[in-house]
């Protein structure tokens, strides 16, 4: 048996916040949720959703 960790991560280029639940076996992320959209509100639509990594990986390099 194993423990999920959760942490939350603030954005610190938009404000976004997101709870990352990463294994507690194996350390990967295994659901990334946002939990408060970016200042400029863009990704509202994702509020509250729970997306798999490689989605919020896309996003973030959208940002840059
Ligand atoms: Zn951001």
């Amino acid at each position: 048996m194993t423990i999920d960790d959760v942490q939350t991560v603030a954005c610190q280029n938009c404000g976004a916040k997101w709870k990352i639940k990463t294994s507690g076996a194996t350390g990967n992320i295994k659901t990334v949720k946002l939990v408060k959209p970016s200042d400029d509100g863009r990704g509202q639509e994702y509020l509250s959703k729970e997306t798999d990594p490689e989605f919020w990986a896309s996003l973030a390099r959208e940002k840059e």
